[in-house]
């Protein structure tokens, strides 16, 4: 190198030398002013990228089922939910049934209503009919709010309550249209939501095809409102795993994915894993029967979410699986944590539920950070943030704040939660080619207002902080 480049060299080096030190180290200096409030007001206003694991009726928040209930009215859907028990039957179907009797904040439609004795009526009140009390304690029965409340009140008794809500495509619609706004405000670009195409019923309760129900969302992907938030949509059709007739199922939804792959990419298996039934091992023969008939279907499936070491993720890899969703005990078997790193596999971490089903019982229990830094991938998500009340954001936030995530950390995380989706590759690459382009012009304009709140303390440009929800309010104390 001759003096003159050299001569150049140096001045270049010490023209960008301070500026890059502040820029490069701006996320750093945010984290060092120990103001929650501020880093929570960044994170929130951060382009993130996608959420691939989220199931759409454990998405919605109360207030939105009970607004969005009453509305389908005007379609023939009147909503009653029990709000006490007189010991109307003598025998009671226990806790593990479909229906069991013995749950407050039931909710069915007015046929099923009509069909009931003088007795069990009584026990009803229709759901606009609420008085103040009753609907405060409504809206609570679908959240998991309470210390004592845990995985049992979650698997048992949420879904079993929503029950009607959850069989009329469209307030499933309605919900759809909410959760891509409500992302969409958080800066996401991207959605892959389980939701079922099953099960969905007329206001008299006689069925609804599969068709019909893709339709009704199909359609509300195509309104203004919702092309306007900017928020791209996929869906994976979940099977609940332990029921006997699973295999069935999995061979209807298969098959439906295959056929409408405008929207539909992936199957996924939900349900706990605390009930054998539902072992990883049972679906091989079915998918490999299915593999024989059908292309272009992608997996993702729970596995993982235990409390004991045993095979499930490795099992789940077998069926075919691109992504864990959860992959908790994954830290229990050595081997496949070797050969998962690097690996073309991607493990949904969802920290806030695994706290709230106490899976964990604090952070420094979770294997996220462990995953994260040996190079396994992982890309955040939030699986039921209605019921966790919780946001996109608090799982950033949590994340952050527990593990001292880096800047490229964070980025990272969002960059996965698009390359890792099952959309199609063209797609793939438009989000990820809007992701960077954002998080760059985002990252610029931070590290300078970071660097000149060392001055004034205030960080210019930066929006208020947001409302925030229930999880963050009691876990962090940031109640807004
Ligand atoms: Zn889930």
């Amino acid at each position: 190198m001759n003096k003159r480049i050299l001569f150049v060299c140096a001045l270049l080096m010490v023209a960008s030398a301070p500026s890059f030190a502040v820029e490069k180290d701006w996320f750093e200096s945010l984290k060092n002013r120990g103001d929650a409030e501020t880093l929570y007001r960044v994170l929130h206003a951060m382009p993130k990228g996608g959420d691939l694991h989220n199931h759409l009726s454990g998405a919605v928040y109360s207030e939105w089922w009970y607004e969005i209930a009453l509305s389908q009215a005007d379609r023939g859907y009147e909503y009653f939910t029990k709000v006490k028990i007189e010991n109307c039957r003598d025998y009671g179907e226990n806790a593990f049934s479909i229906a069991p009797y013995f749950l407050l904040f039931r909710n069915i439609v007015e046929a099923e209503y009509h069909s009931l004795n003088a007795c069990e009526k009584s026990e009803y009140k229709a759901l606009r009919d609420l008085d103040s009390r009753e609907k405060a304690a409504w809206l609570n029965s679908i959240r998991l709010d309470k210390p004592f409340e845990g995985r049992d009140e979650f698997f048992q008794t949420h879904w079993q309550r929503l029950n009607a809500l959850v069989r009329n495509p469209w307030i499933q619609a309605e919900t759809l249209y909410k959760n891509m706004q409500a992302f969409g405000e958080e800066g996401l670009t991207y959605l892959e939501l389980q939701v079922s195409v099953g099960g969905y019923q007329k206001p008299d309760g006689s069925p609804l095809s599969s068709d019909f129900v893709a339709n009704v969302l199909r359609e509300r992907l195509k309104q203004p409102d919702a092309i306007a938030t900017g928020v791209t949509v996929r869906f994976q059709i979940a099977i609940l795993r332990f029921v006997p007739f699973a295999e069935a199922a999995l061979r209807f939804d298969y098959k439906f994915v295959h056929d409408n792959p405008d929207l539909w990419v992936a199957i996924n298996m939900v349900g706990r894993e605390d009930n054998d039934k539902g072992y990883p091992g049972r679906f091989l023969p079915t998918l490999r029967e299915l593999r024989r008939q059908y292309d272009g279907v992608k997996l993702s499936i729970h596995a993982g979410e235990v409390d004991e070491p045993n095979a499930h993720v490795r099992d789940t890899l077998l069926l075919g699986a691109d992504r864990i969703g959860h992959g908790i005990n994954l830290i229990t078997d050595d081997e496949l944590m070797r050969q998962m790193r690097h690996g073309p596999y991607m493990v949904e971490i969802n920290l806030i539920s695994n706290l709230l089903l106490n899976y964990i019982t604090d952070y420094s229990q979770h294997p996220f950070p462990e995953y994260l830094r040996t190079g396994i991938p992982v890309a955040l998500s939030t699986d039921d943030r209605g019921m966790w009340d919780s946001t996109m954001t608090d799982e950033f936030f949590v994340a952050v704040t527990e593990f001292d995530l880096s800047w490229e950390e964070v980025k990272l995380l969002s960059r996965n939660s698009l390359s890792y989706s099952f959309t199609e590759q063209g797609q793939k690459q438009a989000l990820l080619d809007k992701y960077n382009k954002a998080i760059q012009k985002f990252e610029n304009r931070m590290a300078k207002a970071v660097q000149k709140s060392a001055q004034t303390g205030e960080i210019k440009g930066l929006q208020a902080m947001p409302a925030t929800r229930g999880f963050v309010c009691k876990q962090y104390k940031l109640c807004f």
